[in-house]
């Protein structure tokens, strides 16, 4: 029959079986939509790499003479509203069945199946062949369980995938986790290559945004465009972490330093999430690397890589699945309070803040420990609504993807699913700060200070006003113990000029 199949923004799996085989009577459909420009504010450099990674996509369809419809942002054809396009083409080109890729998103989930129930055509949905598990495979793997913990999960992936399991199912190496070796703050000691970049001329889709109105945010240099959007650029990105870069990965996995805004991590994270690179081709080169070069590289570098592509993602992808739509709403720590307008400028004397806001305005870019540690803590300890902490982290990172960005803002660093993905809230005074970066050096505040002084760290005091004002929700978990003893043992006036100063912050975040 004839078909049209119908792709999504972040579907750009080259290798998929779909493009195998005979391709008569087939017409592939991509768009360029305000629907999904809209939906939250984006960094340009967000819509900027999805369209380009779209069409380059395309053309490399056609260039194997398959039949596509793209329709870009300004083609009069394009109705900006994903079932209104479909409806259209299925009409002018009569078609008789209607295939589409299974969204990752549950918004977009929704919309399709809506959609097909109202076709009188024949319609299938495909898998997108991208993910080591399926959709429903995390909440069957913990059916029965008390909690979903993550480790469990990733060493029974390493056996089911043979990946690096030595013998009888036993890790390479002797150990499943070298996360302890993984935690040295970066003092300048080590080489860091320089970025792998591209360096694209993308002026026409940004002015194009501009003058049609789309509302973004962030910045860009237009003719130096440094994320990839081809298969070729992606293979390049990932070659230069393996060959460069993984040595020490895990050793500054979690540090963070001013001059350094990717450290040793891999940037591969838009290349995966719109499905150029699959993740086992990312392991499997890794690891590979790893033989080739005879173990010089040393085991926890590539364990830690491993664990956050065979782990965490999948882990994140199936909490997702199994949570929403529930999920997109929860807020179990009832935070009220606004987002700080400084997020979306970058202008505060809070050194850490304004680097990692930054960093993430000039490159949609931060890395994990800075969107964990110090983004996430702050907008936690301040106790910020997690609906716009969503929006933030939604809109800014280049690899914010629905399932991806909400597991790990709400769950992992916001903790508004109650403990699903996070055992303990991530929340840390200034201490841990100094001890992973260099930012305090920099800093208007001293991060010694420990006293609610005008000049103290404000981190200080929002930790411990944060874990006054919530213990009730902590009081049953084991792992806070220690923080709510340390708590309770605290001098009253001293909490109390933590708790004004803390709420000082809260109340006037311009302020600092
Ligand atoms: P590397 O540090 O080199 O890691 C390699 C890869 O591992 C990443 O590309 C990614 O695919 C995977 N990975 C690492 N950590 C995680 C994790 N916690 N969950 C899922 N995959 C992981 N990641 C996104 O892809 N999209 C998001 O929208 C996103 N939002 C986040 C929001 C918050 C508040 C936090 C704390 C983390 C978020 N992450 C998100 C996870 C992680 O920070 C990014 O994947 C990583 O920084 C991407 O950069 P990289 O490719 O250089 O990663
Ligand atoms: Fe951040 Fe406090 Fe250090 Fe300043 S002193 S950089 S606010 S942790």
């Amino acid at each position: 029959p004839k078909t049209l199949r119908f792709i999504l923004g972040d579907q750009l799996n080259h290798k998929h079986s779909w493009f195998k085989g005979d391709q008569d009577h087939i017409i592939y459909h991509m768009a360029e939509m305000r629907q999904e420009t809209d939906y939250v504010k984006h960094h340009i450099q967000k819509v900027v790499a999805f369209f380009q990674a779209m069409r380059e996509f395309a053309e490399w369809l056609e260039d194997k003479g398959m039949q596509v419809e793209y329709y870009r942002f300004r083609e009069s054809e394009n109705t900006h509203d994903l079932t209104k396009n479909l409806k259209q083409l299925i009409k002018k080109h009569d078609i008789e069945k209607f295939e589409y890729l299974a969204p990752d998103e549950y918004r977009l989930d929704q919309q399709l199946k809506e959609f097909c129930k109202s076709l009188d055509i024949e319609w299938e949905g495909y898998d997108t062949e991208h993910f080591f598990t399926k959709r429903k495979d995390v909440e069957k793997y913990f059916e029965g369980k008390k909690r979903m913990t993550m480790e469990y999960f990733y060493r029974d992936m390493r056996k089911k995938h043979d990946i690096m399991i030595e013998g009888d199912k036993e890790p390479e190496g002797g150990k499943w986790n070298y996360d302890k070796s993984n935690r040295n703050k970066w003092n300048g000691d080590t080489d860091i290559p320089k970025e792998k970049g591209f360096r694209k001329d993308v002026s026409e889709i940004v002015d194009m945004l501009e003058e049609e109105g789309v509302k973004t945010f962030g910045r860009i240099d237009k003719t130096n465009f440094n994320w990839p959007t081809s298969r070729a650029d992606a293979l390049k990105v990932l070659n230069y972490f393996c060959d460069n870069l993984l040595v020490h990965f895990g050793d500054y996995q979690d540090a963070m330093h001013t001059d350094e805004e990717y450290l040793y991590h891999s940037r591969v994270s838009f290349a995966l999430n719109s499905k150029m690179l699959h993740p086992r081709e990312v392991i499997d080169k890794v690891v590979d690397k790893w033989r080739e070069d005879n173990r010089k590289i040393d085991i926890s570098q590539v364990e830690g890589f491993v664990r956050q592509i065979l782990g965490w993602r999948e882990f994140m992808r199936g909490v997702y699945w199994k949570e929403m739509p529930s999920y997109a709403r929860c807020n179990k720590l009832d935070n009220q309070y606004d987002l700080p307008e400084f997020y979306w400028t970058g202008e505060t004397d809070m050194n850490c803040l304004k680097h990692s806001i930054n960093n993430s305005l000039d490159n949609a870019y931060a890395h994990h420990i800075q969107r964990l540690m110090i983004t996430g803590n702050y907008a936690l300890l301040t106790q910020t609504h997690p609906d716009q902490v969503c929006d933030w982290y939604l809109g800014v990172y280049i690899d914010a993807i629905e399932w991806v960005e909400i597991t790990n803002t709400r769950g992992m660093s916001q903790w508004a699913d109650g403990g699903i993905v996070a055992t303990k809230p991530y929340v840390s005074s200034g201490s841990y700060i100094n001890q992973m970066s260099n930012y305090c050096k920099g800093c208007k505040y001293k991060v010694s200070k420990k006293n609610a002084e005008e000049d103290a760290c404000p981190f200080n005091s929002l930790y411990w006003n944060f874990l006054d004002d919530k213990q009730e929700f902590f009081k049953n978990n084991q792992r806070m113990n220690m923080m709510l003893s340390t708590l309770n043992k605290m001098n009253k006036d001293k909490l109390e000029r933590h708790k004004n100063r803390a709420n000082d912050v809260i109340k006037n975040p311009g302020k600092y």
